[in-house]
């Protein structure tokens, strides 16, 4: 598969850097964040290169990308204690690898509002 050399997740989404996938199909994968930030840290990215939330423009690919959130939740166990999904778009909120993910995390409580 030919993917962006410089784009770590499309390198995941190759399996050419390896990772712990927990679910995956056509169109996303969704892998255990390798700096978790709670017991369950997972990233679901679109399988093609997407920027950010502000370049996906795809309302299928989006709501399949959130309902993959909530599937891998489930898996998680995280369905009755909660847990929250995340996508950071930029530099004010922190947005360090330029490849969409949504970060689903849970297992502990979180605070509100965000820092
Ligand atoms: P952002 O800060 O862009 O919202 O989130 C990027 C996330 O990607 C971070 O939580 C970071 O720990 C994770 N990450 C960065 N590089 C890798 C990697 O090579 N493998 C995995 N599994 N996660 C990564
Ligand atoms: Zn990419």
């Amino acid at each position: 598969m030919l993917v962006p050399s410089d784009c770590i997740f499309c390198r995941i989404v190759a399996r050419q850097i390896p990772s712990q996938i927990v679910l995956a199909d056509d169109v996303l994968t969704a892998f255990r964040d390798a700096s978790p930030q709670a017991p369950t840290h997972v990233l679901v990215v679109p399988n093609r290169h997407v920027a950010s939330l502000h370049d996906l423009g795809d309302q299928a690919l989006a709501g399949r990308l959130l309902l993959a959130a909530s599937e891998v939740a489930k898996q998680e166990g995280l369905e009755r204690a909660g847990y929250r999904v995340v996508a950071n778009h930029g530099p004010d909120a922190g947005q360090s690898v330029g490849h969409l993910h949504l970060h689903v995390l849970g297992g502990r409580v979180m605070r509100w509002p965000p820092g």
